[in-house]
Formats: structure tokens, sequence, C-alpha cells
């Protein structure tokens, strides 16, 4: 996606001509990370801030660029804004392939990184958390390393923390929650029943997701990971299958072995690992009725135009992930407050939330006639316009 591009559609579809503040970030952010003699690239995009701190997690995966960092700061300004989060946008990310790396050198890499950005880094400036490749411990080193620069205790500087020092219940299942709020939401709208789920990536959104999925009796008769597809057409035992992925490193081996999983019917398609997955080719081929985009951007601009086509609905990333973000502030105000939540109270904020949003999208989707994306844009841009009017006037 070209945010040029979806600027200029955003402002037909929203009738706001002057949509320029949200053609670029604030700021742009890079580093040169020297960790044993290597060096590494590093970035931190701080897109918009009108409507609170820039919010948004580090990446560390091998094609890592400026034009993916941007492209996701983009996005969490438009979610932070959809959710109605009193948060802005940003992201991070380093080019360095994590795999590589024993796990001394990835702590050296989180704390470098701090040391680069300390003075854009804070708890009322912009509030890293974790993203593909980075996890709670990696937000521990970098909690650490700021408090050692600082001398503080500021464990909002950061979110998706472990819960010993100053994480949330609920954190680490949010992105999945905050789907499965949707899931369910969408089913009971569609009118579908028993569901056959196909999910694209096993990490800790496509994991989880498939996880929750599985408890509330949904079939999930397909999963992928970067190193392989594994189907069952009964379903998948999900338990026995997190067992298989910590023993083996990957999901392939555990039922039937396939090539790919995009093509097999089912009712619906969960993509949870990275943007472009679901290319034309694809969408032309899919043979479902949902796509739920639990990863960022994994369905291109064209591919959408013909699920559109298609009468296929897809409910966006920036409303689907959502509960990652939505879990990471309620994170913050923990933090800022000291006082914590049990995971009940968590997870009804969450749900609140997240039906709150989806249902207005899905109301003004049904007035609209557009798609349910443009639907979504449309109410976040005409917050964030609101915020960026009531600032400069
Ligand atoms: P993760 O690193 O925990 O997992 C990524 C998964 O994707 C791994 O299982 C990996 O094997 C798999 N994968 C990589 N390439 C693949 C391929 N070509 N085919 C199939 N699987 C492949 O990352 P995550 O945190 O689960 O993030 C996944 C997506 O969800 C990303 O787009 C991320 O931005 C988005 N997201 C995550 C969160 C969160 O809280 N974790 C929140 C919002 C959005």
């Amino acid at each position: 996606m070209d945010i040029q591009q979806t600027i200029k559609r955003l402002e037909q579809v929203t009738g706001i001509s002057n949509l320029n503040f949200l053609s670029k970030p604030n700021h742009v952010h890079t580093a040169t990370l020297v960790v044993n003699g290597n060096e590494y690239v590093a970035y931190r995009i701080q897109y918009n801030n009108d409507r609170g701190p820039y919010k948004g997690g580090i990446r560390f995966h091998p094609m890592v660029n400026r034009t993916e960092v941007e492209l996701l700061a983009f996005w969490m300004t438009i979610k932070t804004a959809l959710v109605d989060i009193p948060m802005g946008g940003g992201k991070g990310g380093v080019t360095i392939d994590p795999k590589l790396l024993s796990e001394e050198s990835i702590q050296k890499v989180a704390r470098e990184y701090v040391r680069s950005f300390n003075n854009i880094l804070g708890v009322n400036i912009d509030i890293p958390a974790p993203d593909v490749y980075t996890n709670p411990q990696i937000m521990s080193f970098m909690l650490d390393e700021y408090e050692l620069i600082n001398n503080c205790s500021e464990p909002g500087m950061i979110t998706g923390k472990p819960l010993e020092i100053g994480g949330s219940l609920g954190r680490d299942t949010a992105t999945a929650m905050g789907g499965l709020f949707c899931i369910d939401e969408a089913c009971d709208r569609l009118g579908l029943k028993d569901a056959r789920v196909i999910v694209q990536g096993f990490g800790n959104a496509g994991s989880n997701i498939a996880k929750l999925l599985y408890d509330k009796g949904y079939t999930i008769i397909a999963v992928s990971d970067s190193k392989g597809c594994t189907f069952s057409d009964s379903g998948l035992n999900i338990d026995l299958l997190i067992s298989h992925k910590q023993i083996n490193g990957t999901v392939k081996g555990y039922a039937e072995d396939l090539d790919n999983i995009f093509s097999l019917p089912c009712d619906i398609l969960i993509p949870a690992a990275l943007e472009n997955s679901i290319n034309l080719d694809i969408a032309k081929k899919v043979q479902t009725k949902l796509i739920v985009e639990l990863a960022n951007g994994p369905v291109t601009t064209e591919a959408d135009d013909m699920l559109h086509e298609r009468n296929i609905l897809v409910i966006p990333d920036i409303l689907a992930n959502a509960g990652g973000v939505t879990v990471s502030y309620y994170e913050w105000v923990q933090n800022k407050t000291g006082l914590y939540w049990d995971a009940t109270q968590v997870n009804n904020k969450l749900k609140l939330c997240m039906l709150k949003a989806l249902n207005t999208v899905w109301d003004l989707y049904e007035v609209q006639g557009r798609n349910f994306r443009d639907a979504a844009y449309t109410i976040a841009i005409k917050r964030l316009y609101s915020a960026h009017k009531l600032r400069k006037g």
C-alpha cells in the first residue's frame, strides 16, 4: 500500500479535502546499532501524535526497511483513532535476522536500540511494544536499559512487558482476543455457524487466535508458519499442535503437510503473519466468506478490491488486530496510576472497546455501501482530522 495514494483515496471517501497532515510522518529517526562488531540499521518513526503520545511496536526482521516502518506507523495512527484510545501512532524496527543471533546478542541489540533512541522515547512521548520477532523478554531489557540511563522507575515507557515488571494481565493474548470478539460478532451478523477456519502464521497473534477459537468450538482445519503448513479436514487439536511447534520449531509434520493453505475451502481465513500475503492471484482463488486481518497489511490493495467484488468481507487490520494496542494502552494506564486490574476487568474493557468500534464501522458500512475497510478508515480519519484542526486551527 502506498500512503500518498491512500490519503488521496481517503480524501474522496471522507469528503475531507485536506488530509495532507497525514501524508508523512512527523519524525523519522534512524540509527546504526553496533553489536559484536556487526552493524544493524534501526528505525523509530513517529507518525502522528495529535491524539496522544506515539505508540507502536518494534520489529526485528531481515526485511525491515524505512518504507515498511513508515507504513506500519501510519496504520498505528489510524488504529488508535479507530478504537478511540488517547494515543497516536509510531513504529520501530531493526533490520536483523534474530534467528541467526544468540540470546545474548539479541539482548545487546535491544539495549543498543534504547541507547540510540533514548531521547525520543518516554512515557508521555513515545511508547514502544513488541511486534514480529520481539517479545516480553526483549521489552524487559529495553525497560531496564531506559531506567538505567535515566535513573528512574518508568514502567509505562514500554508495553508488552512480563507481569513481574509491570505488564498487564491479558496483554499476551490481547491481539487474538480482540480478533475473537470481532469474529464472534461477525459470525452472528453473517449467520455463520460451525465455522471452519484457516490461520496463516503461528506466532503470538496466530497461535493465540487458533487456541481461543478452538476452545470456543470453531474447527481449525489448517495452519501455517514460515516453514510449512499442516491440515486436517476434521480439525486440528490446537493444544497438541502448540506442543508440536514447541518441540519441532514448526507446525509442519503435525497432520497432513500441504504446500499452500490459501485455496482450501473455509468459512474464515485469518492471515496472522506478514504484509502482502494475499495478493491479487490469491484473492481470485480463496474460497472463504470472511477474512480477518490479524497481521498488519496482509491483503494488497488490488486483492482487497477483488475480494470486495467477490463479496468476501474483510475485517481490516486497523480493527481486527487493535486488541493488542488497546491492552497496551490499559497497561500504560495501570503503570501510570499504580493500580492493577484482574484479567476479567481487562478482557471486559477490551470487549466493550472492540465491539463499539466494530459495530460503529459495520453501521457505517451498511449506510455507505462501500467496502468495510473504507468505513473503518472514515471513522478513524474523521477523529484524527478533528483533533488536528483543534490543535492547529
Ligand atoms: P510473531 O513473530 O510472534 O509470529 C510471526 C509468525 O508468522 C511466525 O509463526 C512465523 O513462522 C510466521 N510466518 C512468517 N512468515 C510466514 C509465511 N510466509 N507464511 C506463514 N507464516 C509465516 O509475530 P506476531 O506478533 O504474531 O505478529 C504477526 C502479525 O501480527 C504481524 O503483522 C504483526 O504486525 C501483527 N500484529 C501483532 C500484534 C501483537 O500483539 N503481537 C499486534 C498487532 C498486530
